[in-house]
């Protein structure tokens, strides 16, 4: 199964993800993790990603189209992926659909996990990583709504989106997005 985990910085989505990637035996693609280990590597992609990441950016398209077309090409991509915190933009997702049909390979789902901007705020106030500063937090939001939040537009034409409230505790959230991945919309 391929899916597409979409959702504001501190909705939840790396506590879900985690718990998907569990139930389903699919590998993570988290790009956020992904740059972060390329930023400790010292590799020259990780050092162009950090000056966008420090502030809040987002990372330029080719960067991150590179880095997930080398990701799919390993053999444990064959059997499905959960997409975590990619694509972030309509370009990302035009690509991906182009790269998973050349792969034969199509989402499945696109889940939405809904929280409201406070609770953002309340929830990253409380995480303590180095891009959760006040200010960045703002940008991260910002770039959400600006140029992730389209991409559920994108994604409803094709009959993919499901949405989830993120509200609630992590065992809540989880049992909606279960019933989600055991039914998935037929397209
Ligand atoms: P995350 O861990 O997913 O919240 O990502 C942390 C930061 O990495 C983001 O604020 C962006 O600067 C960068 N990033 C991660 N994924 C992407 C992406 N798909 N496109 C652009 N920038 C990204």
């Amino acid at each position: 199964m391929r899916i597409v985990f979409v959702g504001p910085p501190g909705a939840g989505k790396g506590t879900q993800s985690q718990r998907l990637l569990h139930y389903l035996q699919i590998p993570h693609i988290s790009t956020g993790d992904m740059l972060r280990r390329a930023i400790a590597d010292h590799t020259p992609e990780g050092r162009r990603a950090e000056q966008y990441m420090v502030k809040g950016q987002l990372v330029p398209d080719d960067l991150m189209l590179d880095l997930v077309s080398r990701r799919l090409d390993s053999p444990d991509c064959d059997h499905g992926a959960l997409f975590d915190g990619f694509p972030r933009t309509v370009p990302q997702a035009e690509a991906l659909t182009q790269m998973l049909s050349n792969r034969g390979t199509p989402l499945d789902i696109v889940i939405e996990l809904r929280v409201p901007d406070a609770e953002v705020i309340r929830r990253m106030s409380q995480r303590g990583r180095e891009d959760d500063r006040d200010e960045v937090v703002a940008e991260r939001i910002r770039a959400y709504w600006n140029q992730t939040r389209p991409l559920l537009n994108f994604y409803e034409q094709q009959g993919l989106v499901e949405s989830v409230d993120g509200l609630g505790s992590p065992d809540e959230v989880f049992s909606r997005i279960k019933r989600l991945v055991a039914q998935p919309k037929q397209v």
